[in-house]
C-alpha cells in the first residue's frame, strides 16, 4: 500500500552551500499527492510555492540535486531527505522548507529516518504504483557508466574509484529491502570530500556551511574527523544513498536492476531522461494490497473447484 508519516515532524540544521539554517516540516499527505516540497519564505501565491519531486524538475546536478517549478522557484540538496523517504517507502509526503535549501545535518540521511520512525509510518488506502523498467538503459561520460536493467528486484550495484589509500576501488551490491536494512546499511553514511577540494570550494563560498561535522574529509594521510568510520564501505555507502534519493525522483518505487560506475547526481540525472524518453523503456504497474491478492487466490480456486 502507499504511505505516508503519522504525524508532522519538524528538523533545523545548516546548510551545506549557503551556510543559513533551514526549517523544515514534514508534513502527512493523502494518496497519490506524491513528493512535493514547499518554500514556505516566498511570500507569493500558494501554488507558486509548490515545487514537485520529479526528475523533468532538475536544473542543476553538479554540487547537489536541486529542482525548480515553473515560477523560477527551486529548492537545493533534497538527494538525502528524499533517499530516506526512497529507503522508508514514504510515497507521500509535502515538505516545507523556509529557505532554499535543506539542511545538510550530519551529511547522510539517518537524522531523517530517526524523526520518521519515532512519529510512525502511516498505511494509505491506496495501491502502491511502480516503475518496472522494460529495457536496457546505458548512459556513459567518459570511462563513467550507469546501467539500467529489467530485473524481479531492485538492486544497485556501485563502483566508485578515488586515488586514495583508504578508497581506491569500493564496490558495494545493495538489494533493497524493509526500511531497517536501509537504515542499518545505508542511512549513516556520510559524504565525503578531500582536503584541497574542500577547501578550494570553501574559498569561493560554494560550501559555507561545510565542517567536519556534516562530512568525512579525507587528506593523503587519512581521515580529518574525530569520528572515524562508521561503517566498513562508508564512501561507497553513501553514493548508494545519494543514488536512491536521485532515482526516486522518477516519481514510484522501482523494479530494475542498476549498475553504476564512477557515478554522481548528473549521470543519475541524465540516465532518468533517457530512461523516461521512450515509453518503450519503463511500465508503470499497480501493486495488488495483500487482501486482494488472497481474495484473488480464493476466489480463483473456487473457480477451478467449480469447473472440476
Ligand atoms: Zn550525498
Amino acid at each position: 500500500m502507499q504511505n505516508t508519516i503519522r504525524n508532522s515532524i519538524k528538523l533545523s540544521g545548516v546548510t551545506l552551500h549557503s551556510g543559513e539554517i533551514s526549517n523544515v516540516t514534514l508534513l502527512p499527505a493523502a494518496p497519490n499527492t506524491g513528493i512535493i516540497f514547499r518554500r514556505s519564505d516566498l511570500g507569493v501565491a500558494f501554488n507558486e510555492t509548490l515545487i514537485t519531486a520529479k526528475y523533468d524538475k532538475v536544473t542543476e546536478s553538479k554540487l547537489c540535486t536541486k529542482i525548480i517549478n515553473d515560477y523560477g522557484h527551486s529548492i537545493s540538496t533534497i538527494e538525502h531527505i528524499m533517499s530516506a523517504f526512497h529507503g522508508m517507502n514514504i510515497n507521500n509526503i509535502v515538505i516545507e522548507v523556509d529557505c532554499d535549501e535543506l539542511p545538510i545535518l550530519d551529511g547522510s540521511s539517518i537524522e531523517y529516518v530517526n524523526s520518521i520512525e519515532k512519529v510512525g509510518i502511516k498505511k494509505l488506502n491506496a495501491n502502491r504504483k511502480l516503475l518496472k523498467i522494460k529495457r536496457p538503459t546505458l548512459f556513459t561520460i567518459n570511462d563513467s557508466f550507469i546501467k539500467a536493467l529489467p530485473s524481479n528486484n531492485f538492486t544497485i550495484d556501485y563502483t566508485i574509484v578515488y586515488n586514495h589509500s583508504l578508497i581506491q576501488e569500493q564496490s558495494y551490491c545493495y538489494q533493497s529491502g524493509d526500511y531497517y536494512k536501509y537504515k542499518n546499511l545505508i542511512s549513516n553514511c556520510r559524504t565525503f570530500g578531500f582536503k584541497d577540494e574542500v577547501e578550494f570550494l570553501k574559498q569561493r563560498g560554494l560550501i559555507a556551511g561545510g565542517s567536519l561535522n556534516n562530512a568525512i574529509v579525507l587528506d593523503e594521510n587519512g581521515i580529518l574527523n574525530k569520528e572515524q568510520l562508521r561503517q566498513e564501505k562508508e564512501f561507497v555507502k553513501h553514493k548508494i544513498l545519494d543514488f536512491l534519493g536521485d532515482i526516486y525522483l522518477l516519481g514510484y518505487p522501482i523494479i530494475g536492476s542498476f549498475e553504476i560506475y564512477k557515478g554522481g547526481h548528473r549521470l543519475t540525472h541524465e540516465l532518468m531522461n533517457s530512461i523516461m524518453s521512450d515509453e518503450s523503456n519503463y511500465s508503470i504497474v499497480e501493486e495488488e494490497s495483500i487482501d486482494q491478492k488472497r481474495y484473488l487466490n480464493t476466489y480463483n480456486s473456487k473457480r477451478i473447484s467449480a469447473i472440476i
